[in-house]
């Protein structure tokens, strides 16, 4: 609105008294804004050729129309409206930011513009809709999406029936005792309390999500965007937001999310640190997830699923990705490690305190990998030499490319994960009795996981993921095809499963003499053309007779399969872009992550699939009891 004496418009209302009666204060507000930014196409009507000043000005018919449309006012009154206001169109407008107003000089009064308020009943059903008292109330930082860093003040209140404090997002009951549990009112709200100070815009959220699954943004980078680019105000004094802060806000909206999708209550202890708070619930959805848990399990498409002659053929495919999490330094070991930096899980911390060197079993010196034997020392020194300089070399190549330089290692000690895994393989024999360096082998650096495998349907959808521990076994992939399609689902077996080592896996499944077995004989381990050059020294037989696309010539179109067998490939490259965010996560947050990355990514799949016009649609549970023919 331009910024004229209110007198003014006084005295041009009194002109056109009709005015006054028929538009409101925001309809006029809107028009004076609207002619204004339509100034230049009011111009350039050739009903206003030659004419400048807005006063000598016609408002050409369209305009007329569309005022009139948006505004709801009559055309009469729009006219009107011209007549009287239109040469303040073009005049410099003035508006006042409240966001910025209470932002920075509210603080100063201890005014917060926006309030978080709890319900003001209590829910508990023996307390039969009891009004809350004893209100308190205590100032935090909201961070939003358009609106910037806000002050807030956030309220609680309290049922002194069932002594439970009611907060914006959740009440806890007796929160002096120990147990005291958080539960959450269901649904998602608007805004999320992530901490007591820290409350969160759910669609500040959603876009940390999108920059995530798309662009795999850590939660670094999410923070470090919303600083440079979000926040509408640049003062120093003005809140940052910390990586920690876009963590606890992801996992938590995730698990909210997920609780209102499943219809269960979240709950989460309230005496204890956000790092540690949410961690029975993650475990609770990591374990739902296995094998079956994805929304997008039962999926089906023309994709992924064709009518060929009388026969309904879905077909899969399974691949290792190179994404991996610090495990026990026992091969094979699943128990999670108590700490980050644990070599070993609880069950074999003991081995911490024994020299790394294959076979030497001497105790390691403090803050040492290996004993005091001056041969298996100077092996290790050697290693952390090399770690050291492999550290210097990533940091360069970071700082060329532009990107945040990797953090030094607290200890000289964790320059021993820098070397690459290769190097530092488990001993494949016994001691070596010889002084030789070179020869002295010993793990010296922390596990990690082989592998990540997914199973993905041929349209891209992904169905399931697990870790592999030890290297991507055939027995690994069998155990996974089983969960993933478990038996009381027999009609989600797919017709197809294209995998790498099809062959291999054939023979293991034909000479298995386990019942559960049995079963996946219904399906077809085809591999591409390329598989045998790839796997095999000289052309394998057994593969020729049995995976070569030859034996499979009902779901071969000339030379090409009539399923897309290269869709975990794509998957693959683009679930690899979480490596360096998942690689230091504790085990829980690893696998809900990962689990999260994918039900986003199936979302956005699905929706490009709609539209594509292959009919994309969940196979009832019921009809997957049978096998699908
Ligand atoms: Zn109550
Ligand atoms: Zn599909
Ligand atoms: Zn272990
Ligand atoms: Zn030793
Ligand atoms: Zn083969």
């Amino acid at each position: 609105m331009p910024d004229v004496p209110l007198d003014q418009l006084v005295a041009r209302l009194a002109n056109f008294p009709q005015l006054g009666q028929s538009v409101s204060l925001t309809q006029l507000q809107a028009f004076l804004s609207l002619i204004s930014r339509l100034l230049p196409a009011i111009r350039s009507d050739p009903v206003n050729a030659g004419l400048t000043l807005p006063s000598h000005l016609t408002l050409p018919v369209p305009v007329v129309d569309f005022l009139a449309t948006s505004l709801q006012l009559p055309t009469s009154i729009v006219i009107l409206c011209w007549a009287g206001f239109g040469d303040w169109a073009g005049e410099p407008t003035t508006s006042i930011n409240e966001d910025e107003l209470l932002g920075s000089l509210g603080t100063h009064f201890g005014i917060a513009g926006d309030t978080l308020e709890p319900p003001s009943h209590c829910t508990t059903d023996t307390c039969n809709n009891a009004p809350l008292t004893k209100r308190q109330e205590y100032q935090a930082t909201l961070f939003t999406l358009r609106r910037g860093v806000l002050p807030i003040t956030v309220v609680s209140l309290y049922c002194h029936h069932c002594q439970s404090t009611y907060h914006h997002d959740y009440k806890v009951r007796h929160a002096s005792q120990a147990h005291a549990q958080r539960e959450y009112y269901g649904g998602v709200p608007e805004r999320i309390m992530v901490s007591m100070h820290h409350v969160i815009e759910r669609e500040l959220v959603v876009l940390w999500e999108a920059q995530m699954v798309f662009s795999g943004a850590s939660a670094e980078a999410a923070s470090r965007i919303y600083n440079t680019a979000l926040r509408t105000r640049t003062a120093e004094t003005e809140e940052k937001l910390l990586p920690t802060t876009v963590w606890d806000s992801f996992f938590l909206h995730a698990l909210l999310r997920d609780a209102t999708k499943r219809e269960i209550t979240l709950c989460v202890p309230h005496n204890a640190t956000n790092a540690d708070r949410m961690n029975t619930a993650l475990e609770m959805r990591n374990m739902w997830m296995v094998g079956t848990g994805q929304d997008l399990w039962a999926h089906a498409c023309t994709g992924c699923q064709k009518i060929i002659g009388n026969k309904r053929l879905s077909a899969c495919v399974t691949d290792r990705v190179t994404v991996g999490h610090v495990c026990c330094g026992v091969a094979d070991c699943q128990i999670p490690l108590a700490n980050q930096s644990a070599w070993f899980c609880p069950a074999h911390s003991k081995l911490q305190f024994i020299c790394a060197v294959a076979g030497c079993e001497h105790r390691s010196g403090i803050g040492w990998r290996t004993c005091d034997n001056p041969t298996h020392r100077a092996f290790e020194e050697q290693r952390r030499t090399k770690g050291k300089a492999m550290f210097v070399l990533r940091a360069r190549q970071a700082r060329n490319a532009g990107q945040a330089e990797p953090r030094p290692p607290t200890s000289d000690m964790d320059y021993l994960d820098e070397v690459p895994e290769e190097e530092d393989q488990d001993p494949p024999t016994a001691p070596t009795p010889s002084n030789d360096l070179v020869k002295i082998r010993g793990r010296l650096s922390r596990r990690w996981t082989h592998n990540e495998q997914l199973i993905v349907r041929c349209c891209g959808i992904i169905l399931s993921r697990a870790t592999f521990f030890g290297s991507e076994a055939i027995t690994s992939v069998k155990d996974f095809i089983h969960v993933t399609f478990p038996v009381q689902y027999p009609g989600s077996l797919p017709s197809y499963i294209f995998f790498d080592n099809n062959c291999l896996l054939l023979r293991h499944l034909l000479a298995s003499v386990h019942p559960r077995d049995s079963r996946l004989s219904a399906v077809g381990f085809p591999v591409d053309v390329f598989h045998a050059s790839r796997k095999h020294k000289d052309s394998d037989e057994f593969c020729t007779m049995n995976c070569s696309p030859v034996t499979f010539p009902e779901i071969m179109d000339g030379d090409a399969w009539v399923f897309n067998s290269s869709a975990a490939e794509q998957a693959n490259k683009w679930f690899r872009q979480f490596q360096p965010i998942v690689k230091e996560m504790p085990i829980l947050r690893y696998n809900f992550f990962l689990d999260e990355m994918i039900s986003l990514r199936n979302e956005w799949r699905v929706n490009r699939i709609r539209v594509e016009g292959k009919g994309p649609h969940l196979i009832p549970l019921a009809d997957l009891e049978t096998r699908l023919s």
